[in-house]
């Protein structure tokens, strides 16, 4: 007896699902209220939450950092500007250098 395949089921398109996929805690969340919302920042929120609680990002995130390497100041965003515009203001008002480490694990010092 041949076997019918059902019909194709990826409905979805690979890269416009609100939902957000966490290996490690084999879970899934939909934030498509959160989405429309507040936008894509909604990503970025649930992902810096989620390391907040668990310790670990959801699948595929990955966020630029600057942290001081006078202080204790650092920050954490998933949009690049942002970073860099932070270590910059804070380079500016303090003279410290600033480390910003970006998504492919490099590192670029902005100087104080
Ligand atoms: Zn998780
Ligand atoms: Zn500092």
């Amino acid at each position: 007896m041949a076997r019918v395949n059902g019909p194709d089921d990826s409905l979805d398109g690979p890269n416009n699902s609100p939902t957000v996929t966490c290996r490690r805690c084999d879970r899934e969340w939909d934030l498509g209220e959160e989405l429309s919302a507040v936008g894509n920042q909604a990503f970025e929120q649930f992902a810096l939450d989620h390391r907040r609680h668990t310790g670990h990002f959801p699948d595929g995130i990955e966020t630029w950092r600057a942290v001081c390497r006078h202080c204790t100041e650092q920050t954490e965003r998933l949009e690049e500007g942002a970073v860099r515009r932070w270590a910059q203001t804070h380079a500016r008002h303090t003279a410290h250098d600033v480390a910003l480490h970006t998504t492919d694990g490099e590192t670029t010092l902005i100087e104080g």
